[in-house]
């Protein structure tokens, strides 16, 4: 049955004119699916700055879609950052993905700049602040390499909810059962607000591996097991889509209000999947109306 739920795309800038015929082809095949919103990562250190503002704007200019972007305290003074959202706000940008961002000190620690937020709190709260912008936070499912214990990260989540973020988005994950008990340890711990779970469709396994070693996320013996044999058969993206769209319909029915598909700007597999899951690109829906 088809359930209804929050929609959402996650793409980078482009950093090339490929790059950009890349993303604006993304942009215009998943826009269709009339999501809630899209957002634009910031590189690392704020290295794609200027990029991830200009993208942002025209999305919001030229789609009609709410978007958000991303940001992070890395390497920047707090006036440094907050003048980025005051930029997303004059491109008709309202939702922000409020991050403290990976650390550039030794062993990648994140050390906050000089006269720079502390962390992603302190972000939050100046957010709300400055403009009252709509902010997203992260959350991890799989513990975060810079977690005390489990629970620290349920706390840490707790307090960025109190610091007024309005939603979480969550890392990846193979497993629906990791992000379930995430989940439910949040409420357990007085969480209310949404929580979405982020969705990674594997379009190469070989680098979504990669990723999620850098990015400490477990792999299922029985994934790496299936890759081989959907490689060996030739039928990886068939098993990639089935994969994606049985994980998404699980985790709707165990009451996930949304999901937010991490594109990196290749759009087949989440749109693939989105249909898969009954929802109704809007030209069919418009046409069905006519
Ligand atoms: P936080 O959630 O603030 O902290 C991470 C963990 O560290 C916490 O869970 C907690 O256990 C511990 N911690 C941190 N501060 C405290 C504290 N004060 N007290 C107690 N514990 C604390 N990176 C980019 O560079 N650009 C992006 O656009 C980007 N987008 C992302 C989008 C999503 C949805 C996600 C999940 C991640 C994204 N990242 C991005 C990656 C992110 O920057 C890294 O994971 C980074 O290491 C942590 O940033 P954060 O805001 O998630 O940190």
């Amino acid at each position: 049955m088809t359930r209804p739920f929050d929609l959402s795309f996650e793409f980078f800038p482009p950093k090339s004119l490929d790059g950009s015929f890349r993303l604006w082809n993304a942009v215009e095949t998943l826009q269709v699916f009339s999501p809630d919103f899209m957002s634009i990562t910031y590189g690392a250190g704020g290295s794609t700055r200027d990029l991830t503002c200009s993208a942002a704007g025209v999305i919001a200019k030229n789609y009609g879609v709410p978007v958000a972007g991303h940001l992070t305290c890395v390497d920047a003074t707090k006036e440094e950052t907050l003048s980025v959202a005051l930029a997303y706000a004059a491109k008709g940008v309202r939702r922000i993905v409020a991050l403290r961002g990976d650390g550039t000190g030794p062993n990648g620690a994140f050390v906050p700049a000089k006269d720079g937020f502390a962390g992603s709190l302190d972000l939050i709260r100046a957010l709300k602040d400055v403009g009252d912008f709509d902010v997203t936070v992260s959350a991890y499912p799989n513990r975060h390499p810079d977690a005390a214990s489990d629970s620290a990260d349920v706390d840490h989540l707790k307090a960025k909810f109190d610091a007024g973020a309005d939603r979480a988005i969550t890392q990846f994950f193979f497993e629906t059962e990791e992000f379930l008990r995430f989940r439910d340890k949040c409420v357990a711990a007085g969480i209310t607000k949404p929580i979405v779970p982020g969705v990674m469709p594997i379009e190469n396994w070989g680098k979504a591996r990669k990723f999620a070693k850098a990015c400490a996320i477990p792999i299922p013996a029985w994934l790496e097991e299936g890759f081989r044999h959907a490689k060996a058969a030739d039928t990886e993206r068939l098993f990639s889509t089935a994969l994606c769209a049985e994980t998404c319909d699980d985790l709707l029915a165990e009451g996930a209000t949304g999901l937010h598909f991490y594109t990196l700007n290749d759009p087949t597999l989440s749109a693939d999947v989105c249909r898969a899951l009954g929802r109704t690109p809007r030209h069919l829906e418009l046409r069905a109306t006519a």
